[in-house]
């Protein structure tokens, strides 16, 4: 039970640090014996409490918490906080982010919010300002929600991945597509593990002016090379670093030098939506898979053929299955 009393403590520390009184009911319970410190970076962000109807969630006691679900509201922080606190609509979460990075909690993390069908019981809600389907996402919105979001994960010993911070649409049974292909995963979880969270820039289309030009795992040449890209072919920036920008290459994500890159506009890419999706070497099922991209990866489309889209990936014009992609335009 080690990770129990480790829990225990955190609690303690984490409503010491926090002084607004206004958060988790939880009574700590001080196991004899058991001293740890306050991980570094696990303040909780400050917040305002302002109640959900009770008729909107289940009052629980001791309950495992292994999920954070991501949500866009559709709509204003007020008009989370009218839902919310209407009885009539059966619907809550635990927190709501603004544009401004300001955070409302509505309901207690012991308690049950209603916001992920089947996954209520075992995760936290963070509903954000904004909508799905628009690109509306700020940097305040997205750092405050990704402290929020390291404070719950070091509390209740949530690990820091895509398998527990996930969102609405990829919860089990979910029907809605919340918070939509526009929130910028590689930025949140980069933001929540205190990694080399570079800001995202919008989408951008690169092309490559050198005739070879290295990938490498990190933004200089001190960093390993995972391979190389040639001259004409275009892949999809996500964020730029010191002159370098990172791209997805491979199934993956590396870094090239912006100097021998050249911005393009008005580019047609893919946003892949299956959960995997193989890569072949033509475009029909009979030729060979040659690897697998996931949901949320960027790529430049080359061009179409017979629903099939041939794409640059690794150094290489591959094909997917368009059914299982989403064109953007950058
Ligand atoms: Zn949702």
């Amino acid at each position: 039970m080690n990770a129990m009393k480790r829990m225990t403590f955190l609690l303690v520390f984490g409503m010491l640090g926090c002084g607004g009184g206004n958060d988790d009911g939880d009574d700590p319970v001080v196991v004899a014996g058991t001293v740890e410190t306050e991980p570094t970076g696990s303040a909780k962000p400050a917040t305002t409490w302002v109640p959900a109807d009770p008729a909107n969630y289940v009052s629980a006691g001791d309950r495992g918490i292994e999920y954070v679900v991501i949500h866009t509201i559709e709509g204003t922080v007020a008009d989370a906080i009218a839902v919310f606190q209407n009885p009539a609509t059966q619907k809550s979460a635990h927190y709501v982010v603004g544009y401004d990075g300001a955070v409302t909690q509505m309901v207690q993390d012991k308690d049950v919010a209603w916001h992920a069908g089947e996954f209520n019981a075992a995760s936290i809600g963070i509903e954000h300002e904004g909508y799905a389907n628009a690109n509306n996402w700020t940097t305040a919105e997205y750092v405050k929600s990704a402290e929020l979001t390291r404070w719950l994960c070091l509390t209740y010993a949530i690990p820091m991945d895509r398998e527990h911070i996930l969102g609405h649409s990829e919860a089990p049974g979910a029907t809605h597509g919340d918070p939509g292909i526009y929130f910028d995963w590689v930025y949140y979880l980069a933001l929540v593990k205190q990694e080399n969270a570079v800001p995202s820039v919008p989408y951008k289309a690169m092309e490559v002016t050198a005739s070879v030009l290295n990938v490498r795992t990190g933004p200089s040449t001190s960093f390993s090379i995972i391979g190389t890209v040639q001259n004409g072919q275009r892949y999809v920036a996500v964020a730029e670093s010191g002159g370098w920008y990172r791209i997805y290459y491979k199934g993956n994500l590396g870094w090239s030098y912006g100097g021998y890159l050249t911005q393009k506009y008005n580019v047609t890419g893919i946003i892949v939506t299956a959960d995997l999706l193989n890569v072949r070497s033509g475009p029909g099922t009979s030729y060979s898979i040659v690897g697998t991209v996931a949901k949320g990866e960027r790529y430049v489309v080359i061009s179409i053929s017979n629903g099939w889209k041939r794409i640059w990936w690794g150094g290489q014009e591959r094909w997917v299955y368009g059914s299982y992609t989403e064109d953007f335009t950058m």
